[in-house]
């Protein structure tokens, strides 16, 4: 993955550092030597407990039309993870706006494939957001 630029400062010279781990998620960390200060890598899914994949997979059943025990049992079985209603209903509230945009777009463009996209579209906005 290439380096980010520093968050703080903007600058382009940065440092890879300690990793940041949770329960369940592994970050790479990087420190800035202009400004000294350490941040983490900016994907649109920083600070959650659970993985990308996990959360885009999940908004992917929502907009299927899952209901949410079908969406948490899907999880448990083909990921492992077993996420509280709660979260998954913070994760629509969250993405919600990028989910009715990724819908509109696939009206537009059918052939696309649904979560790769919406993945791509979530790490875009999810990088503009952050980065100033
Ligand atoms: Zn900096």
């Amino acid at each position: 993955m290439e380096r980010p630029d520093c968050p703080h400062c903007g600058s382009s010279w940065v440092n890879k550092a300690r990793e940041v781990k949770n329960k369940y998620v592994t970050k790479q960390g990087y420190k800035c030597p202009e400004c000294g200060r350490f941040f983490v890598e900016r994907d649109g899914f920083e600070g959650k407990t659970y993985p990308k994949e996990v959360i885009v997979e999940a908004l992917h059943l929502y907009v299927e039309g899952l209901s949410l025990s079908k969406i948490r049992t899907h999880l448990k079985q083909h990921r492992g993870y077993s996420p509280s209603d709660g979260s998954i209903l913070n994760w629509v509230r969250e993405y919600s706006e990028l989910l009715e945009r990724f819908e509109q777009e696939q009206m537009e463009d059918p052939e696309i494939g649904r979560k790769i996209h919406l993945d791509e579209v979530v790490v875009k906005v999810g990088k503009k957001s952050t980065t100033r």
